[in-house]
């Protein structure tokens, strides 16, 4: 079978040798390895958009859908300049493979628009988002494809979604997108869902670490929706959070940093860490900090093979999709640094969102305690597969966690079947 081998990587060259990896220890058959690793369905949007000057602009819109096999296709849309076609494929393909960890009966899609959110009124990106799910009508549905959040979008963003499609259906369609407005049929727990399955994951790696939380340091980079609620309660299962950083840079207290506080300072200050009391460092420099845990929560390949050899954390959980680039496995590992990988440690949001989507279907919305704790048996039931997985084939937990994702998704192809 095709080996692949990446010199520099980016997110689809990463995703597609971990896959190739796995499939290689499966003994995964050529038609299916073909099937699985190209996405089954690519749409490419030109979104003319009156902006508040008047003047027009034409945004860029994509939509990949991986794998619908093992249900409608789920993942997040973004909005950020650095949106290329290949990031959201690997980004739909990891959805595939994240549903499929968790066990939930979900394909794999993403979503993105090039565009810069942070310098858009909410008038210009509401035009935005509207024009995007106008184009992309055949696409979505509680039954074929359901957006939810990711960078540079929130609750807001899929009460658009929402309306707009329910209007051009002409039926309320709450399904039709994850992590709207509680309000709107959105889930309690949502919101914390992937941070709380980052904490859920972390405290299962150091158990079966032999870690004492009480006795450990942690850093988180990142301090947006999963960044900031990992690092709250990561801190509390008594882990010290020494660093914390946001696209303003890192911020360090060699005592531990209040997470209760840096998040009430973010809401007061338009969202950033700017100012925050704390001894500043860089981004970079933050994830070689000396601590036991290191949880990379921003964006993708942060961590290289430039700087995979200065890691000094025992062990690194990725809130992130793609933090840590392929090229870095190898010495990682060979340096014994363990991995939760993403795929696994920040599935919490996307089960939320199932459980999301179920309440919409049923009518009948649950109380937080209940999703919680759905929540966390499923985080945990997944995390213990994957554990054995890794001991089973004597590999990471990345390609363990791979390994189950693909065996499950290859024997659904294999039972519909090919025409
Ligand atoms: P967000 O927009 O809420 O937060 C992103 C954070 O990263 C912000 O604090 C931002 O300042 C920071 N950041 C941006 N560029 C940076 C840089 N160059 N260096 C350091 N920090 C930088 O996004 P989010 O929802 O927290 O998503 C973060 C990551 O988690 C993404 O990879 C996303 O795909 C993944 N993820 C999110 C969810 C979810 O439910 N939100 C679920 C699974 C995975």
């Amino acid at each position: 079978m095709t080996k692949i081998q990446i010199e520099h990587p980016n997110p689809l060259d990463s995703m597609k040798e971990r896959f190739s990896n796995a499939a290689n220890i499966l003994g995964l058959d050529q038609m299916t390895y073909d099937m699985l690793i190209n996405p089954q369905k690519v749409m490419i949007v030109s979104l003319p958009v009156i902006l508040d000057s008047g003047k027009l602009e034409v945004f860029e819109g994509i939509r990949v859908v991986h794998s619908a096999s093992m249900g409608p296709s789920k993942g997040g849309i973004r909005y950020s300049m650095n949106v290329t076609l290949d990031e959201v494929k690997a980004l739909a393909a990891w959805m595939t493979w994240k549903c499929a960890v968790v066990g939930i009966p979900y394909g794999g899609a993403k979503g993105g628009i090039k565009c810069d959110p942070r310098n858009m009124s909410a008038g210009e990106l509401e035009r935005l988002t509207r024009a995007y799910t106008v184009s992309m009508q055949d696409i979505f549905g509680p039954d074929r494809d359901i957006p939810a959040p990711d960078m540079g979008t929130n609750a807001q963003t899929m009460a658009w979604i929402m309306d707009e499609y329910s209007k051009i259906k002409g039926v309320a369609s709450p399904a039709v997108v994850t992590g709207k407005p509680l309000v709107l049929g959105g889930s309690l727990g949502r919101v914390e869902a992937t941070g709380r399955g980052v904490m859920v994951s972390t405290r299962g790696a150091m158990a079966k670490l032999k870690m004492d939380p009480t006795k450990s340091t942690c850093a988180v980079q990142g301090f947006g929706n999963v960044g900031s609620i990992s690092a709250k309660l990561i801190a509390m299962q008594g882990l010290k959070i020494v660093a914390i950083s946001d696209v303003t840079g890192g911020y360090y207290k060699k005592d531990g940093i209040n997470i209760e506080e840096a998040i009430a300072y973010v809401e007061k200050n338009n969202g950033t860490l700017e100012g925050f009391n704390a001894d500043k460092l860089s981004n970079s420099d933050l994830l070689t900090l000396d601590v036991d845990v290191l949880v990379p929560a921003a964006m993708e390949d942060q961590i290289t093979d430039d700087n995979a050899h200065a890691i000094k954390a025992k062990l690194i959980v990725e809130g992130a999709n793609g933090p840590i680039a392929s090229n870095a496995d190898t010495i990682l590992h060979k340096n014994k640094v363990n991995v939760v990988p993403d795929i696994l440690a920040n599935a919490g949001g996307v089960t939320v969102s199932y459980f999301e989507w179920v309440q919409n279907r049923l009518g009948y919305y649950w109380t937080e305690e209940r999703v919680n704790r759905r929540a966390d048996r499923v985080m945990k039931q997944a995390f213990d597969n994957v554990f054995q997985a890794a001991q089973k084939y004597d590999v990471s937990m990345r390609t363990a966690a791979y390994i189950v994702a693909i065996d499950k998704v290859a024997s659904t192809e294999r039972l519909r079947g090919v025409f």
